[in-house]
């Protein structure tokens, strides 16, 4: 069974201290019983298709071509796999579908950046951001339908439940993104599977292609769902999958500390580690994951971190909250770990997004330009993030999705009703 159960906040601090191990067969369940077949490797599309009756060799021979149009191509609809005989695509549609999480609600920020809000099948909320910048365009995926992490300044840490996304509703989520953007490449549809591999290699590389980066900083932690995001990235990876670099992928997180190596060995992109604060103190209250594993502990781990190099630097990401984490001394308390552990860093400092209720405020400009001023006169990058969709909801921190914000709406009018009949 995949692990699609919804989890209770628990409290403060996340009891799951690692993936849970060996839930995942990676198929999203369905209400019609079909099996959806995105988010499965090749290898399972073909066991799939032998359990179904075909022989082996058709299986392992059809599995390739299906997999092909799904992933490299973005069809979704067995009718448009030309390279299949007719008869045999109707066999397809009655036992698989090609899903695409359902989108409820798209939006625009007057910046460009866009949001959409997503539907997994069995009715879970969760949102996916867009962000087109000159020189790139930057996904930003979700790896869970809220958090357990509740980290104080991050609206996704307030949801009520959490369940993780499945391997499908992860890749799904890039898959739907060139589905918007219109960005599958072309090819010739009636071309036959001998299509040689550096022709495909060349459409996914021409300039001017919208989508060209993945970050997993949408809803949820990454490294609570392992096993899901690592088979999702890695069909995102695939060069004969949707075919991104892992050069051009980086996951953020809040410092699972036992699933950093993993995440280096076995996915291998470029990590960003949610630091936010160099005291014991601050951070325990901010990010309360810390208070079990701990500042040196985390900095460790990103020393050892499987890939890392002065090429490949790990991003250190700070969120500017007044009064909390942006004196001086913090500024050169960061400099100070960075070099003790001989990181090779980058640090990004995210100025605090406000939503209804936060704890928090944003460090004035000043403020952040000096502690910018700082980290960089030390030697180490330190840029300050331009937060993007605000209007929207859409900029770091804010992803809620509005089936929970329109409960809260809801419950409050209920509340209201109830005090009227009171009186
Ligand atoms: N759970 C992962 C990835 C998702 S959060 C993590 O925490 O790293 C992506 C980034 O947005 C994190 O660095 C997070 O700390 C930051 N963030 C959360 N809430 C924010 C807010 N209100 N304003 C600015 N950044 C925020
Ligand atoms: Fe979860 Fe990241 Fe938000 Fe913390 S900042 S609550 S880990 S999504």
């Amino acid at each position: 069974m995949t692990d699609t159960a919804l989890m209770p906040i628990p409290g403060p601090i996340d009891p799951v201290p690692v993936a849970r191990p060996g839930v995942s067969d990676g198929i999203t369940p369905r209400a019609d019983g079909r099996v959806d077949l995105i988010g499965l490797p090749r290898p399972r599309i073909a066991e799939l298709f032998a359990e179904a009756g075909l022989d082996a060799k058709a299986a392992k021979l059809r599995a390739k071509q299906v997999y092909h149009w799904l992933y490299h191509r973005g069809v979704s609809d067995f009718a448009a796999m030309t390279d299949i005989a007719k008869t045999m695509r109707p066999w397809l549609a009655e036992r698989f579908v090609i899903g695409r999480p359902e989108v409820v609600e798209a939006q625009h920020s007057t910046d460009g950046t866009r949001k959409w809000l997503l539907r997994t099948a069995d009715g879970h909320d969760f949102e996916m951001v867009f962000i087109p910048d000159a020189d790139r365009g930057t996904l930003c995926v979700s790896s869970q339908v809220g958090c357990t992490l509740n980290c104080r300044f991050c609206h996704t840490g307030t949801m009520r439940l959490v369940r993780n996304l499945t391997p499908g509703e992860i890749v799904g989520q890039v898959m739907l993104a060139r589905d918007e953007l219109g960005e599958w490449p072309q090819g010739n549809m009636a071309r036959q599977m001998d299509v040689s591999e550096e022709e495909d290699a060349a459409e996914y590389s021409a300039d001017g292609r919208l989508l060209t980066n993945i970050v997993m900083m949408g809803m949820g932690e990454p490294l609570y769902n392992f096993d899901n995001v690592r088979d999702a990235l890695q069909l995102v990876m695939d060069g004969d999958g949707l075919a991104l670099s892992k050069r051009r992928i980086t996951l953020s997180t809040s410092g699972v500390v036992p699933m950093m190596e993993r995440c280096g060995e076995e996915i291998g992109v470029n990590l960003a580690v949610s630091l936010h604060a160099v005291t014991k103190a601050v951070r325990d209250e901010i990010v309360p994951l810390n208070r079990k594993y701990g500042i040196e502990q985390l900095l460790q781990a990103c020393a050892d971190y499987p890939g890392a190099s002065n090429a490949r630097r790990i991003t250190f990401e700070y969120v500017m909250l007044k009064g909390m984490n942006d004196s001086d001394e913090d500024a050169r308390e960061l400099v100070r770990l960075l070099r003790q552990y001989d990181l090779p860093a980058k640090v990004n400092l995210i100025p605090f997004n406000p939503w209804p209720g936060a704890p928090y405020e944003c460090s004035t400009p000043e403020r952040v330009r000096r502690f910018s001023d700082i980290v960089f006169e030390a030697g180490i990058s330190a840029p300050v993030r331009t937060p993007r969709g605000r209007d929207i909801d859409a900029a770091c921190g804010q992803l809620k999705t509005a089936a929970e914000k329109k409960t809260r709406a809801e419950l409050d009018r209920l509340a209201e009703e109830k005090q009227a009949a009171l009186q």
